[in-house]
């Protein structure tokens, strides 16, 4: 039981709001886990050498990192109250804070701005299952396990439904992500590790109170709500499994957070982004608009935290380097240059479907599309064989409905080719 107690507090980074303490004392632990766990010793070490001599402005624009999710959604009786929006919505907001879109990025205080970073990872939901079936990239559950049962380590939920954890990035959604009985703990990843890929444990653990913006999510951060941040908790708990430590990791004590560019910092409850509280030696300002703190105002990581995750993503610990091979891209549907329905277009045309995510019916609006006749097709996400084929005389500006009540939900490619080749393509959503 001791192994599992010291290994739970080094390697599974928990996110606690709710509470003013860190739950999990990692730091007297560590040399009694690494005597225990020698290669995890080995692995944290290797990284962190390779974080210090990676240097992300050397890499090119080609070296796009995608990272596919699917999203296990478990409940005790209603797991569909979890919408596809609201799961959409969770991934709009990891793509805006991972690439420095996020609406208050350029409100960061003006001595941490030349340290702003945007990571240029980009996260898509899956489209293709393991077994290479379309999928929308959510898959939902009935039980009412908690995210800890009964190991600590979510064995229980996580055995309900795991996908490959070197090909997925796998988010469980739970209603109680500690064991503890408390409903409103956000959630918990680990750090890379072969030990918890090769036990399919990789992954995060998160809360449905505070997944996304979108139909379905919680008042608990739902835009208006005075915590609309912990729906950016997610950012989070993914910059743990990049492998990221909180900020506050090790206190005023070297090495930190093992990112040179963040200082030193107490855990401060009473830091409300107002720099409150006392501060480390030498310290004048701390970050604490920084993701990796617990401030309600997290809106940035560092350079050195960039170079941190890009270099675990660049690693074959944990196989974190395989999620992103256009291989794997492929076979889990986040490589969509590859479906054989590009766009090919001499004009900027606009297509849209309202309602997206569809349930049975849509409507279709397009608008500067050159007059003539098209074929329009339906496609999903593998390309291959037209699921729907039409040919519609087509004005400058128009709409068409459409009745997909036969498709099962998914995500599908809507084109329209005129003869003369342009092909204007609109990705759907079906419910
Ligand atoms: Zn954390």
């Amino acid at each position: 039981m001791k192994k599992i107690a010291l290994s739970l507090c080094l390697m599974a980074v928990t996110t606690i709001f709710a509470q003013e303490h860190i739950n999990c004392g990692e730091g007297q632990h560590l040399e009694s886990f690494y005597e225990d766990y020698p290669e995890a010793l080995i692995e944290q070490e290797y990284l962190n050498e390779l974080a210090q001599n990676y240097n992300s402005s050397n890499r090119s624009d080609r070296d796009i990192v995608t990272i596919p999710i699917v999203f296990h959604v478990n409940d005790p009786s209603d797991p569909e109250k979890v919408t596809l929006a609201q799961v959409l919505s969770a991934i709009d907001i990891l793509n805006e804070d991972y690439n420095a879109l996020n609406p208050d990025f350029s409100y960061v205080r003006s001595e941490f701005e030349d340290l702003r970073s945007d990571i240029g990872v980009e996260f898509c939901l899956a489209s293709i299952d393991p077994e290479g079936n379309p999928t929308t990239g959510i898959t939902y559950h009935v039980n009412s396990y908690n995210g800890r049962e009964p190991d600590g380590y979510g064995s229980s939920v996580k055995g309900v439904e795991v996908w490959p954890t070197h090909e997925y990035l796998n988010i469980w959604i739970v209603n109680e992500t500690e064991d503890d009985g408390s409903l409103y703990n956000s959630g918990w990843a680990f750090l890379p590790s072969d030990y918890w890929d090769d036990a399919n444990l990789d992954g995060i653990v998160y809360n449905h109170r505070y997944l996304g913006y979108g139909e379905g999510s919680s008042e608990v951060s739902g835009t208006d709500s005075w915590q609309a941040h912990m729906a950016r908790v997610l950012t989070h708990e993914v910059a743990h499994y990049f492998n990221l430590r909180h900020t506050f990791y090790n206190y005023c004590s070297s090495p930190g957070d093992f990112c040179d560019d963040t200082p030193y910092v107490f855990y401060h409850g009473s830091n409300n982004c107002e720099q409150l509280g006392e501060k480390c030696d030498g310290v004048a300002l701390v970050n604490d608009e920084n993701y990796m703190d617990y401030t309600p105002c997290p809106r940035m990581f560092t350079l050195d935290q960039k170079d941190r995750m890009l270099a675990a993503l660049s690693s074959e610990v944990a196989r974190r380097n395989n999620l992103w091979t256009i291989g794997n891209l492929e076979a889990t549907g986040c490589y969509v240059n590859d479906v054989s329905i590009e766009e090919n277009a001499s004009v900027e045309a606009i297509i849209t479907a309202n309602p997206q995510p569809i349930i049975n019916r849509v409507e279709i609006n397009y608008s500067n599309f050159a007059e003539g006749k098209y074929t329009m097709n339906i496609y999903n996400a593998l390309g291959g064989k037209s699921l729907l084929k039409q040919e519609h005389l087509l004005n400058k500006n128009g709409k068409i409905e459409l009745d997909l009540s036969e498709l099962n939900a998914g995500i599908y490619f809507l084109s329209f080719e005129n003869e003369e080749g342009e092909n204007h393509v609109l990705k759907l959503i079906k419910n």
